[in-house]
């Protein structure tokens, strides 16, 4: 029997996303944890939130939230990546100019941990470029791996790279202690990250790949993002190489060519989990490997982003093809209008030849808390997982596919709540 204690929720629908969708369902929380998700309570009395779906919370697998404060994207749509990067390079320097930095940089990432509570996300997977104190945000709820970004392709770069990636690990109970249980602090759980191949070469990406199994932590790379990059890899010239040489951070005796994507994918699979970023031009071998891998490594797709940058078509159905487990990300708002992962997500069940619904509401929960090494607490609507839930309501029609009802244009997160407390809004409304 339900004790005083607990909070019991019905909905038009639950969605489990590990089980069948419960029309009328009902989910009783206790001690922060899912206790039940069944098709009517026997006991308690349950709050009736109408005309809405409840969802497991969303996970945006990969996020950069320093660029949260943008009011736009940099650059053009459809620009080449090299030149965005360039423009990047150019934001930081003149962000870093000014005497509000660091605190503009704690003030974006308060905003985009704020924004993505209120577009139903639990968890994320954010790339740092400095190191994270728990202590400028105690209050948000929102889980985060915290992939420390490693850049280096001269020596001199590569040896500094490897010494901060040793702090980060080394001290990160004491920067992010584990919150106390009656905290709202989310879980912050460390990780590293190599950029990108055009900034990563194998001296530096080799020993942060030890690095990431000795401490058993995830790594995350941006991999085969861009055709420029593979070009990069092939032959050692193209686009960035030559942003390199303008940025003065090339380095001739850091590179090979005749590589492809697979050299790295190799080395990320040293790590206990990796996370490989975007993966836009994979190819079949490449594609194998990660399947043959699938138990530990996953493909993050950027839908918005991805057509920001005009990229050839993504390779979902390979990948959904090999069972790969992949998640979803909005990227940063230097390439997407904003951090809404449920945006990514209707954008994708909108799609005429896209996934099926079903593993599109599976990308954007299970798949992201698996690709974060989460998913033991959270991703799905089970009893013993976290109370991480997103109401979203719905449209007032009848439909026989209650997924087509979810992904709607009409319909509309209302509602987040983290380790069974209302985290969006603060106040019912
Ligand atoms: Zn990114």
């Amino acid at each position: 029997m339900a004790s005083p204690s607990a909070k019991i929720l019905r909905a038009r629908y639950v969605f489990p996303v590990t089980g069948a969708v419960i029309d009328g369902g009902v989910l009783t929380i206790r001690d922060r944890r899912i206790e039940a998700v069944e098709r009517s309570a026997s006991t308690g009395s349950a709050e009736d939130l109408g005309n809405v779906a409840i969802l497991p919370g969303l996970v945006n697998a990969h996020t950069h939230l320093e660029f949260s404060a943008l009011a736009a994207p940099l650059g053009e749509p459809a620009m080449g990546l090299p030149q965005w990067i360039e423009r990047v390079v150019t934001w930081r320097r003149q962000t870093a100019a000014t005497a509000t930095d660091p605190i503009s940089h704690t003030t974006a990432v308060r905003q985009g941990l704020a924004d993505s509570l209120s577009y139903g996300v639990t968890a994320l997977g954010e790339i740092c470029t400095v190191d994270w104190d728990q202590q400028p945000f105690p209050e948000h709820a929102v889980a985060c791996g915290l992939f420390r970004e490693q850049i280096g392709l001269t020596a001199d770069r590569c040896q500094a790279s490897l010494q901060t990636a040793e702090n980060w690990l080394s001290d990160f109970d004491r920067r992010c202690p584990t919150p106390a249980a009656d905290s709202p602090t989310g879980q912050r759980c460390p990780g590293l990250s190599p950029h990108a191949p055009y900034t990563v070469g194998f001296r530096l990406l080799e020993p942060l790949c030890q690095l990431a199994r000795s401490a058993g932590v995830p790594i995350a790379m941006h991999l085969a993002e861009s055709p420029q990059e593979l070009e990069f890899l092939a032959t050692g010239g193209g686009p960035f190489a030559e942003m390199l040489d303008r940025l003065g951070a090339s380095d001739p005796s850091a590179g090979g060519t005749a590589l492809r994507p697979y050299d790295y994918l190799l080395r990320l699979a040293e790590a206990d989990r990796a996370l490989v970023i975007h993966g836009n031009y994979l190819d079949e071998r490449e594609l194998d490997y990660l399947a043959l891998h699938r138990n530990r490594m996953s493909l993050v797709y950027c839908p918005r982003t991805h057509v920001f940058f005009d990229h050839d078509r993504y390779p979902w159905e390979a990948a959904l093809a090999r069972q790969i487990p992949l998640a979803l990300g909005t990227d940063s708002c230097a390439s997407n209008p904003d951090l809404d992962l449920f945006a990514e997500m209707r954008w994708i069940a909108s799609q005429a030849t896209g996934p099926a619904p079903a593993q599109v509401l599976a990308m954007g929960t299970h798949n992201g808390a698996q690709a974060l090494g989460l998913d033991s607490q959270m991703g799905a609507l089970e009893p013993g997982k976290l109370a991480n839930l997103t109401v979203v309501r719905l449209p007032e029609r009848v439909s026989a596919d209650p997924l087509e009802l979810l992904f709607d244009p009409q319909s509309q997160v209302i509602r987040t709540y983290v380790q069974g407390a209302l985290r969006h809004p603060e106040r019912e409304s």
